[in-house]
């Protein structure tokens, strides 16, 4: 009897300690997320305000650069707290590029002033980071189509979102015959590589670009009409696809001179608007060798230099199968 007693005193004054220790720790977990708030409350309005300075295509423009600002001042941070990393998801751009379904509006009017968006397909890899270099030292910024060929490069997409310049999905593996196999292959397909970019950017963007474009025949080998459901279909889901008006012809294996010929043949009808293909994946070093001279090429034309954004023109090619 007296055992029992003993015992459930015992229970009870134990399972009192445990409530307390309980409530301490909601108490605690309270405070620490009124602290967070407060701290993020001081650091966006800042940036959402420099975000959204000039309308359209300037919106895209001055997100990029509050991205590097805010760059800037966590690099500076770095030096004196030393472990105050890049957060990418308190980046302004995440809330305006995650995939939405209920944001339907985009913009197919080829009237913009002379821009060129250049977008870089089939990385990361190690010729990435001579991209993102090269980009630098002309203060450009640009728009990187990922996949997971080369997984050991996959940091390389944070950084490449760090550094100021959009982040699409192309396709996890880029085999033609898995991507394309079924509709449902390809949304499995797009599914790991979403999961690869939001570990990276802490989201899952809106841009996507089929592999082989839109207008790519090789997928009626594998499944009838899946590009004309696709394109449907990922629009239903929020997303946009972005073909391109012209390439410096770097799918193939060209010397950099080829590639700055092609690039200035590939323009020569002078639209004001290029959604310009090249790659940045393994064995592309002849891109990075012209990437300088075809920059130069498009300045000394009036062009200037922008990541794609929700305000962009969408680039479609007509779907052949
Ligand atoms: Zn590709």
């Amino acid at each position: 009897m007296e055992n029992q007693r003993h015992d459930r005193e015992r229970q009870r004054a134990s399972r009192a300690t445990w409530t307390l220790l309980l409530a301490l720790m909601v108490v605690l977990a309270a405070n620490l997320l009124i602290f967070r708030s407060i701290l993020d409350g001081a650091n966006s309005p800042s940036e959402a305000a420099e975000a959204s300075q000039g309308g359209g295509e300037a919106s895209g423009q001055g997100m990029a650069e509050a991205a590097s600002d805010a760059l800037v001042s966590d690099g500076e941070q770095q030096d004196t707290a030393g472990e105050q990393a890049y957060d990418p998801s308190a980046d302004p751009r995440s809330a305006e590029f995650a995939v939405d379904p209920s944001r339907t509006e985009w913009n197919f009017d080829a009237s913009d002033t002379k821009t060129v968006y250049l977008t870089f397909d089939d990385g990361p890899s190690e010729n990435t980071a001579a991209v993102l270099d090269i980009l630098d030292r002309y203060g450009i910024k640009a728009t990187f189509f990922v996949t997971n060929i080369n997984p050991d490069y996959q940091d390389m997409i944070a950084e490449c979102y760090r550094r100021g310049h959009t982040i699409g999905m192309h396709t996890y593996t880029h085999d033609y015959a898995q991507v394309y196999a079924s509709v449902d292959a390809y949304w499995e397909d797009l599914r790991q590589i979403s999961e690869v970019v939001e570990a990276q950017i802490g989201y899952v963007p809106c841009f996507i670009r089929f592999p082989g474009g839109s207008s790519n025949t090789v997928s009626a080998n594998y499944t009838t009409g899946i590009m004309s459901e696709l394109a449907q279909e990922v629009v239903a889901a929020g997303y946009q696809y972005y073909d391109w008006d012209a390439s410096s012809g770097d799918g193939a294996t060209h010397t950099a001179d080829e590639l700055v010929e092609a690039t200035k043949a590939d323009t020569s009808y002078g639209y004001d608007s290029i959604v310009f293909l090249s790659h940045d994946g393994a064995g592309k070093e002849t891109t990075v060798e012209a990437l300088p001279r075809i920059i130069e090429y498009f300045q000394s034309e009036g062009y200037t230099f922008a990541p794609i954004d929700r305000q962009s023109r969408v680039a479609h090619h007509g779907i052949s199968n």
